[in-house]
């Protein structure tokens, strides 16, 4: 027999002045135990709402007693009647505020020991406290709306997937170790000593197989996995939405995506998106925004200061641009209760060198005229200065030169966005933009090799094909990334269909056909058997909720995180395994050299 306790018999949330009169029972947890004497009033919250519960002055000394007993975080069950509150004392914050249920008969089901913080969203616990208990972080009213406002976006992809025809399938997370980009976190085989699976990083060749396979629309809420070190907000492991389709071209899989945001912003948070998104090709969005994740919330665009720059006296500039580099600005506005002082300058000059800039030079628009910083090297160059910037009293002319376009532009791109930040010039809501013909390939200094800037497996654009080997950087791919409110939400790409092609862009990234073979065999070999045209994309999960939910780290959004080091406090892993497991995978630990 299993021990009986009183089991609810409506939850915490609902209780309504239409309830009054009602014997109910509640479970749920003790989140404040107000103690007025006689009179007790005990808030009882589960992940419904929260219900008032009153011990009356007319209570039995027992259940007095019992009521005087409880702790925050107690795990109890309530039998009571609903009645109304008194005018007076209704609550409009909360939901069943109208109403209180009067206690008759209280049970402790689960005892509480002492917490490390309390249960609120403002807790000042640090992150670590809160991941040790993230049991009890996750009841934070905060956490608790996260993590359904997850489950709401996680539900309505699935239904507009399910309206359009797409199956969703399951691919393995026991993988061959392919070079995907990031490092591959590796799975011993027991059976086969010395022989790893390797965790996906996505289910990129996978989803491609299936094409070849005919599953013409597919889909997947995919874990992927990337051995990568901790920086910023990145976790080991992560969730993607995971799209493939056949014959089709990139402005269907656009399309596709514009649909199912718009489904799920208006089922989730009944907002309207527009139909289409903008459209930037990458370089556009360089010059104009010093990113390939622009936030369009703002405007602030990057000018090309060439014209008036290379007539300057400043040898910086007319330097670096006889050597065929770049010289760009931005204008930061004259701004209400913001001075540009020469503190503020230098902060601005070193987000900038962060991305490669050699330094931020600035001049100051007073009295209709250019004053301070590198002014004085535009001697009878004024008027034009202006006319080129539209700078007015009160702006600031910031300049880098570079011989770099990337560094040049994403130096002001970051200036553009503490700007952005710092003059509260960002726009509430959500711009989603596209960028699209992006480079197919990116040099690696330190290899000293071409490799793919999204992934391998990406068409070029029919243009460049052929002469593809000869300028490997020239080359731009079907590639098309979507992104929002600066963040990058989605990368995808059509895909190459054709084995000699995909040889080619395996050679250009320095993996010569007989390694190619060895390491891609399986995709080559499938690509013998008729595969389709076919494209796809994979937005991020964990983001797509953390802007919906305001917050700007993933571990928000996500019940069981890592922390900034890569670790997880509450089940304390990784950890140490036995020497037994050991022996059983054939693996034995080498203790690092000193030097290592
Ligand atoms: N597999 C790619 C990624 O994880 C997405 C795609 O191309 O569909 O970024």
């Amino acid at each position: 027999m299993e021990e009986a306790f009183m089991q609810r018999s409506v939850t915490c949330g609902e209780l309504r002045a239409k309830d009054e009169g009602k014997e109910v029972v509640l479970n749920g947890w003790v989140h404040r135990n107000r103690d007025h004497g006689a009179l007790h009033f005990i808030n009882l919250r589960d992940r419904y709402g929260i219900t008032q519960v009153v011990v009356d002055d007319d209570a039995s000394e027992s259940l007095e007693k019992m009521a005087r007993s409880l702790k925050m975080e107690y795990c109890i069950a309530v039998k009571g009647i609903v009645r109304r509150r008194p005018d007076e004392m209704i609550n409009p914050d909360m939901e069943t505020g109208e109403v209180e249920v009067k206690a008759e008969e209280i049970e402790i089901l689960s005892e509480c020991a002492t917490l490390p913080f309390m249960i609120e969203d403002e807790n000042s616990a640090r992150e670590d406290l809160r991941l040790k208990y993230r049991f009890l972080d996750l009841r934070t009213k905060g956490m608790q709306n996260r993590i359904r406002l997850r489950h709401e976006v996680v539900k309505a992809i699935r239904e507009f997937f399910y309206k359009t025809d797409f199956y969703e399938i399951e691919t393995p997370t026991l993988v061959k170790s392919t070079p995907e980009g990031a490092r591959d976190f590796l799975v011993p085989s027991r059976i086969y000593p010395g022989k790893f699976f390797a965790l996906p990083q996505s289910p990129q060749l996978y989803k491609q197989i299936l094409m070849v396979s005919g599953f013409d629309k597919y889909f997947q809420i995919a874990r992927c996995y990337r051995d990568e070190d901790p920086r910023g907000d990145r976790q080991l492991e992560f969730t993607q939405l995971d799209i493939e389709m056949s014959f089709v071209k990139r402005d269907d899989v656009l399309l596709l995506i514009e649909n199912l945001f718009n489904y799920v912003f208006k089922s989730v948070m009944n907002i309207d998106l527009p139909a289409h998104f903008r459209r930037l090709s990458y370089q556009e969005a360089m010059e104009k925004y010093g990113s390939d994740k622009p936030d369009l919330r703002f405007g602030l665009e990057i000018g090309d200061a060439s014209s008036f720059a290379s007539k300057s006296t400043f040898n910086a500039f007319t330097e670096t641009l006889k050597s065929g580099g770049f010289v760009r600005y931005i204008v930061a506005p004259k701004t209400e209760g913001h001075d540009y002082t020469r503190k503020y300058l230098a902060e601005l000059e070193s987000a900038a060198k962060i991305y490669g800039a050699h330094g931020l030079a600035w001049m100051k628009v007073e009295n209709g005229t250019i004053n301070g910083g590198v002014s004085k090297f535009f001697a009878g160059l004024e008027k034009e200065v202006l006319e080129e910037t539209g700078a007015k009293d009160g702006d600031v002319i910031l300049i880098v030169a570079h011989n770099d376009f990337k560094k040049c532009a994403n130096s002001l791109g970051a200036v553009r966005n503490r700007l952005g930040a710092d003059l509260n010039l960002i726009k509430p809501g959500f711009e989603f933009c596209w960028i699209i013909d992006f480079p197919l390939f990116e040099y690696n200094e330190d290899e000293g090799h071409w490799e793919a800037a999204h992934h391998m497996f990406s068409m070029p654009q029919a243009e460049y094909i052929d002469t593809m080997e000869e300028d490997p950087g020239r080359v731009k791919g079907d590639l098309y990334d979507l992104v929002l409110n600066g963040y990058e939400l989605a990368s995808g790409s059509i895909r190459i269909h054709d084995i000699e092609l995909q040889k080619r862009v395996f050679r250009i990234c320095n993996f010569p056909d007989d390694v190619a073979q060895e390491r891609f065999g399986f995709l080559l070999d499938c690509f013998k058997y008729g595969p389709p045209p076919h494209g796809g994309i994979a937005p991020g999960i964990d983001r797509l909720c953390m802007i919906l939910a305001g917050e700007s780290s993933i571990k928000e959004v996500i019940a069981f995180p890592k922390n900034t080091a890569a670790l997880s406090p509450m089940d304390d892993s990784p950890s140490f395994v036995e020497q037994k497991q050991l022996d059983e995978l054939h693996l034995a630990i080498v203790e690092k050299k000193k030097d290592e």
